[in-house]
């Protein structure tokens, strides 16, 4: 008898920050506290059950419960498991032809895919990808937004203390968002205030942690801002500069003079707005190695998608560096087993979500890194009881 999918489920299930986060470079006020993941779970005939968020079908423009549940009805319920992925050599190589144009469409869908076929042979999903590259994942702490204009009293003290309380968690790698002369301050005072906060972190934590920047194009239209920015911070030795403008062959050139300048050992890195990778400009900046890192986000792309670009990106000699943030708890567990398949990685982008509705208590960062799930699957499954209260009261239940 061959599986197939014969339930889903879908539940919206509250996925919170370890704290509060203020405003970055372009949203308009502060992230707050609480987001919501859109947990599908599928179960097979053979007993298999995988999971996904799809919170990007649902947050679409267009986008509703109902067209996600028609969506699911369309491309998984009553299909045969084997017929999603093309295996050669014990490998996924392609999506499976019925399914190709929804997957590449939706990169939840991929996911899900991927974690049934690899559930159902028993195997990781690494392995079911090409093979485990790895046993721990390097991780950055992704939660340093403009802390300071939350708590004005406290301003650039209180950025220090966020990643002060990170090191403690465990972390050694930090993303530090600047760009507050873009819109949440002035020029001036904006371009101060992150240089300040910048160096004070570098001075806080040591020289051993890695420091990046990610300005959400915050320094767009100021020229000489950004060259300022750059060489006042060149004594922090930053991992990388992210989005300093938005990406065009011209703006890059410009951004790859003051780093080959100021800061040699610094990547540029962008690419998060790409979903259709690569696309637009793009490709052009990958083509004339005008980025040294590449960020389509994990969930919004899918394994198989994220696994199949870089074989293209490893060509330039361009990392991947996937974008995670607001992918919830999930995002976490899919970004830890795709680090653990790609054959280059760098950092896993955690937006620390505390735990919600998965068995997941050895999520645990230590000493910068997290454990690489052995399987199967994504390697994780959700907790009954939890599920039960927070996840019963909203579900949509999907059969024939
Ligand atoms: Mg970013």
């Amino acid at each position: 008898m061959p599986d197939t999918i014969d339930q889903i489920t879908v539940a919206p299930i509250p996925a919170r920050h370890w704290t509060e986060l203020g405003r970055n470079a372009y949203t308009p006020e502060g992230l707050g506290e609480t987001r919501t993941e859109w947990l599908v779970r599928a179960r097979t005939s053979g007993g298999v059950e995988s999971y996904v968020n799809a919170k990007h079908s649902v947050a679409a423009e267009g986008g509703s419960i109902a067209r996600l549940e028609a969506d699911l009805r369309e491309v998984f319920l009553g299909r045969e498991v084997d017929s999603l992925l093309e295996i050669s050599s014990g490998h996924a190589v392609a999506a499976g032809s019925e399914v190709r144009a929804a997957l590449m469409a939706w990169g939840w869908m991929d996911i899900l895919a991927v974690d049934l076929v690899a559930r159902n042979r028993g195997e990781s999903t690494a392995s079911l990808l090409g093979g485990r590259r790895r046993d721990r994942v390097p991780a950055y702490e992704s939660t340093t937004y403009f802390q300071d204009l939350l708590h004005p009293h406290r301003g650039l003290d209180e950025v220090i203390d966020h990643a002060r309380r990170g090191f403690a968690h465990g972390f050694r790698q930090f993303k530090i968002k600047v760009g507050r002369g873009g819109r949440a301050m002035t020029p001036a005072a904006g371009l101060r205030r992150d240089i300040e906060v910048v160096l004070g972190i570098r001075d806080a934590l040591g020289p051993d942690v890695r420091l990046m920047v990610d300005a959400n194009f915050g320094y767009d239209h100021q020229p000489g801002n950004l060259a300022e920015f750059i060489r006042e911070t060149s004594p922090a030795k930053l991992t990388w500069l992210e989005e300093m403008v938005t990406g065009s062959v011209e703006a890059y050139k410009t951004l790859r003079d003051l780093q080959a300048t100021h800061c040699p050992q610094t990547l540029l890195v962008a690419g998060e707005v790409d979903s259709n990778p690569p696309s637009g400009a793009f490709v052009d900046l990958i083509d004339q190695r005008l980025v040294d890192g590449y960020q389509p986000d994990i969930v919004r792309i899918g394994h198989l998608r994220w696994k199949q670009l870089e074989t293209r990106l490893a060509e330039k000699s361009i990392l991947p560096i996937p974008h995670n943030f607001g992918n919830g708890r999930f995002g976490l567990i899919a970004g830890l087993a795709l680090a653990t398949s790609l054959d280059n990685w760098v950092s896993l982008e955690d937006e620390r979500i505390r735990p919600n509705v998965y068995a997941d208590d050895e999520l645990t960062i230590v000493n910068g890194d997290y454990q690489a799930p052995a399987g199967p699957g994504l390697g994780v499954h959700v907790d009954d009881d939890a599920y039960t209260r927070i996840g019963v009261p909203n579900e949509v239940v999907i059969r024939a």
